[in-house]
């Protein structure tokens, strides 16, 4: 087997024994940097849902590939790119403020689609990071529950980089109780969480992740920091 199979078997065994056990666990293949043949061989393993960045690169991928794959767009999302991603990717992470799902909303009624959504949240306050703060998401749950072209299923994190596993854990955790506390109002109902990438899905799917986007773990190491990535 090739590195990618073996690497993409592992991670899928450990998702699916979590899906086993406490129910729904996706995982999205990160493949932004990744050529198309690299992508067929985990998608020959069976493979499904893929992730990318960037929308110009997607695209050729996505021309080249089957059919089948649901396309998750991870990356951040620049406005004037909108009308191209939503009629490839089915799936969008990174919805970081409520002007973006604003105008997504509008977007997704001309195109008669309709996206499912992340909301990106914050909750560290990173400067370089883009997301909702906690008191930004409570102030726009109205607005954002009244949009009706796009459905939004969970919220996103990326949380600070290299931190113990103990904060990364907590950072996972206050996504899940935020999540939770939302649910518990009667604006939005998320079912998912879309947290956890290569050095930390397994915390992730501990602390109640639906979709762990993981890429090195799978396809090996990127060459290339690329435009549109987050974190
Ligand atoms: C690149 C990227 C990932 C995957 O990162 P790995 O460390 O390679 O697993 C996950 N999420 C986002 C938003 C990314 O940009």
């Amino acid at each position: 087997m090739s590195d990618i199979e073996t690497q993409l078997s592992e991670i899928q065994g450990k998702v699916a024994a979590a899906a086993k056990s406490r129910g729904d666990v996706q995982l999205v293949a990160v493949s932004k940097t990744f050529p198309s043949a690299d992508i067929r061989v985990a998608y020959d393993k069976g493979q499904r849902i893929f992730g990318e960045s960037r929308l110009q690169e997607a695209e050729t991928k996505i021309q080249e590939l089957p059919p089948e794959i649901e396309w998750h767009f991870i990356g951040r999302v620049q406005r004037n790119k909108v009308r191209k991603i939503l009629p490839l990717f089915p799936y969008i992470h990174a919805v970081d403020s409520m002007k973006l799902a604003g105008y997504m909303d509008g977007v997704a009624k001309d195109l008669g689609l309709k996206p499912k959504i992340f909301l990106q949240v914050n909750q560290a306050g990173e400067e370089s990071k883009g997301g909702f703060s906690e008191s930004e998401l409570a102030s726009n749950l109205g607005e954002l529950s009244a949009l009706q072209n796009v459905e939004i299923v969970g919220l996103m994190v990326i949380p600070p980089a290299e931190k113990s596993d103990e904060e990364t854990r907590l950072w996972f955790r206050k996504l899940k109780d935020l999540r939770d506390s939302i649910n518990a109002g009667n604006l939005l109902s998320l079912p998912f969480l879309s947290m956890g990438m290569s050095g930390d899905y397994e915390i992730a799917i501990e602390e109640g992740a639906t979709h762990v986007r993981v890429g090195s773990a799978i396809f090996g190491k990127r060459e290339k920091k690329i435009e549109g990535e987050l974190g």
